[in-house]
């Protein structure tokens, strides 16, 4: 059972008990109605109080129902809501430390509100592509007033139960508990003075006005329009809070209704809904089980105290852990310092770090050129030079200085872990830790497990992700792991989209309309074409047959390296960042189109769009195939959390699954007649043709 039921004197007491945040589940809803009904049934009692067990009064649905029937079953979430408001005797809702979104809807169906001082107040369905739909935008604002109820609806955000109280007017607290402890004995005292009122308090039959409704209303819609921009729920939340001023409640709850079934099956909520669902599965890993014991991490080293050094050990720094930063020569240790002081003054200036923290977190930072100072760190981050030959020095030395039970970890973007590994006489502890540039701003982080790393080791840097605020990802050992594995067949086919008559402004404009915050050229010029030029000369002694566009080396030859050079595939007037289309660059494609003896086409955008997703799209089945990732879903975050893939279609996995893989496929063979596209690399993926040939997805 995850609601119990007792009875205290005359007074019913019903509590939600369903952990870890009493999720609105079939259970919990039966286990209320059950509850109700026992109550009407006992003539001794006169009142009832519904409240959560634990951490909640209640979260809101139960996310483990998520897309099953059980979410459909009855009593489903508006009928529980219906029955406590039409319930003979006052039921009055106990409500601390969490209500929100369904849980605050149930709150509101009941005849009295009592609240705990601090309680975290939210309708957060627009943040996964909803608006509330069990009656909370028909009530909320008869409880709270149209304007603040609509900036809770459309926001998401969390407020305070104290703040909520001193809205003048307000009808969603009829009264605050003098402390958290006290909230349910003052919950009882308020049931037992309410047990004779007749007729019932309902929200519902209270007015729902607002003064300026017309120009309001606009006002509202404008706002949220342009705050949403790809994504339709927000001014539906206005339509629907809008419906609660203009129409009868159960013509307004109707409309609710409505928009909420509309909205659920838009692309932009099953991505919401689907990343929302990727996010917690990320962290799970199938055969770590979440009672791994782990290791405790006080105290971390960084080696390199470069771009990714300094990032990394800020990180730690903005969340109290000292951090022991070595370099070999002091004019470099010197660098990376001066570089993290700069970047926290920039916080500093901009008011977005206190000058006391700033000073706080450098004095947990412990520079060094003596591996001696490891000691007695649990977790060191190599960040040094991308050569196995520097590594391998590393991580001998690591292995002889190390204490016991240290994780030892790599940064490397491109190098075999497992080799690495191979370095130490500990490879059950050793990890790739895979931070994005700026590491101390990129949100993904690629956890590398290697054929021998330890589960405990596992569980504890996924741990440590979520404390330094990462979305971590695992990933098999490969060459580039799931995220650079799969940019590389993007921008090939970049590549490919110039050799046939696009500009490099062309293919950006496309891409990023479809929603990428940065297009494959413009990403380029920003981390610097020498990167990428620097890997394909590798791989053309380990793959001598992959075939790319030579425009990319030809840019390099042309010393043309990005902004960092200040010019790239665009030039940069000095100081700025905007990418200026180049003459000279257009020339150079020209050249190289005409010594290739190629006609150049007129190329759609939507041609552009689909070349370039569905090579993601096709490495990414790859990738799965081989289980280097885990899931599906754990694609989707790497692109959404590393690479600017657009949120609102959820992920290049999802963007698949929703487009039919039938659809995928037929386009790849259609790709792989274009003579001048390379037709092996159109070769679908198995895994791909297996699931579109049976009608499944990927996710
Ligand atoms: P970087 O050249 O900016 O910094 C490397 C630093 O390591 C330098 O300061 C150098 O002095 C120091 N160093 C070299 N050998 C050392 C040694 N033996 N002991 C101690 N310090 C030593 O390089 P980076 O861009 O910070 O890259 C570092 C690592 O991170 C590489 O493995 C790279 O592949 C990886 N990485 C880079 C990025 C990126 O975007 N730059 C992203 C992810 C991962």
């Amino acid at each position: 059972m995850t609601a119990t039921y007792q009875v205290h004197g005359n007074l019913a007491v019903i509590t939600l008990d369903n952990p870890p945040v009493n999720g609105l589940g079939l259970a919990t809803r039966q286990g209320i109605v059950a509850g109700l009904e026992q109550a009407l049934a006992d003539p001794a009692v006169a009142a009832i109080v519904l409240t959560g067990a634990g951490k909640a009064f209640s979260g809101g649905a139960d996310i483990r129902e998520f897309s099953s029937a059980k979410a459909l079953q009855e009593p489903i979430l508006i009928s529980v809501i219906s029955a406590l408001e039409a319930s003979t005797k006052p039921v009055v809702a106990a409500i601390h430390s969490v209500a929100m979104g369904g849980g605050l809807e149930l709150a509101l169906g009941c005849h009295y509100r009592i609240a705990a001082p601090g309680t975290t107040i939210a309708m957060p369905e627009v943040k996964i592509g909803l608006i509330p739909g069990a009656g909370g935008t028909q009530r909320l604002p008869r409880a709270l007033g149209v304007e603040p109820a609509l900036n809770l609806i459309v926001s998401g955000e969390s407020v305070k139960s104290d703040l909520l109280a001193m809205v003048p007017g307000q009808k969603l607290f009829d009264r605050m508990a003098s402390a958290p402890e006290k909230l349910m004995e003052e919950a009882m005292a308020l049931a037992r003075e309410v047990a004779a009122v007749r007729p019932l308090p309902r929200l519902r039959d209270l007015p729902c006005k607002h003064p300026q409704d017309q120009a309001y209303f606009q006002f509202a819609r404008n706002m949220a329009k342009g705050m949403a921009r790809h994504f339709p729920a927000p001014p539906k939340c206005v339509d629907a809070v809008e419906a609660a001023t203009k129409l009868p409640f159960d013509q307004g709850a109707a409309k609710e209704r409505e928009i909420f079934i509309n909205l659920m099956w838009t692309p932009e909520c099953r991505a919401l809904r689907h990343l929302f669902s990727a996010q917690r599965a990320a962290s799970k890993i199938d055969d770590v089980p979440s009672d791994t014991p782990t290791r405790s991490i006080r105290r971390v080293g960084v080696i390199g105290a470069g771009t990714m050094g300094g990032g990394i050990s800020m990180n730690f720094l903005n969340a109290g852990i000292p951090v022991v930063l070595l370099e070999t020569q002091q004019e470099a240790l010197d660098r990376g310092l001066a570089t993290i002081r700069k970047n926290y003054e920039a916080q500093v200036k901009k008011g977005k770090l206190k000058e006391e923290k700033y000073k706080e977190r450098m004095a947990l930072l412990h520079p060094t050129l003596a591996y001696e100072d490891f000691r007695d760190v649990d977790l060191v981050i190599e960040a040094v030079f991308e050569e196995m030959g520097v590594k391998e020095q590393v991580f001998r030395q690591l292995d002889a200085i190390a204490k016991p039970g240290a994780i030892l970890a790599t940064n490397t973007s491109t190098l075999n872990v497992d080799t690495i590994a191979g370095f130490t006489q500990r490879p059950q502890d050793v990890v790739g830790l895979h931070f994005f540039s700026p590491a101390n701003v990129m949100k993904l982080l690629e956890v590398v497990r290697g054929a021998k790393t330890a589960k405990d080791v596992l569980a504890t840097v996924m741990g440590l992700a979520k404390t330094i605020k990462k979305t971590a990802v695992v990933s098999g050992v490969c060459d580039g792991f799931i995220g650079n594995r799969m940019i590389e067949q993007y921008a090939r086919q970049a590549g490919f989209l110039l050799d046939e008559g696009c500009t490099p402004q062309q293919v950006d404009r496309a891409i990023e309309k479809f929603g990428f915050a940065m297009g494959p050229f413009r990403m380029g010029d920003l981390a610097g074409n020498d990167i990428g030029w620097a890997i394909r000369k590798r791989r053309a002694i380990e793959h001598p047959g992959l075939r790319y566009s030579k425009t990319a080396d030809l840019l390099c030859e042309m010393g043309r390296f990005g902004q960092k050079t200040g010019k790239g595939w665009y030039d940069y007037a000095p100081g700025r960042r905007d990418a200026l289309p180049s003459a000279e660059v257009e020339a150079m494609i020209l050249k190289h189109r005409e010594a290739l003896g190629l006609k150049p086409r007129k190329i759609s955008d939507d041609e552009i769009v689909q070349r370039l997703v569905f090579a993601l799209v096709n490495e990414g089945a790859h990738i799965l195939e081989e289980g280097i990732a885990a899931k599906a879903s754990d694609i989707d975050m790497v692109y959404i959390t590393g690479y600017g893939f657009p949120i609102h279609r959820g992920g290049p996995m999802l963007y698949a699954d929703q487009l039919g893989l039938f659809n995928v496929v037929q386009a790849m063979k259609r790709f792989a007649t274009n003579p001048h596209d390379d037709a092996s690399f159109w070769q679908p993926a198995p895994l791909l043709q297996r699931l579109a040939a049976d009608g499944k997805t990927l996710n």
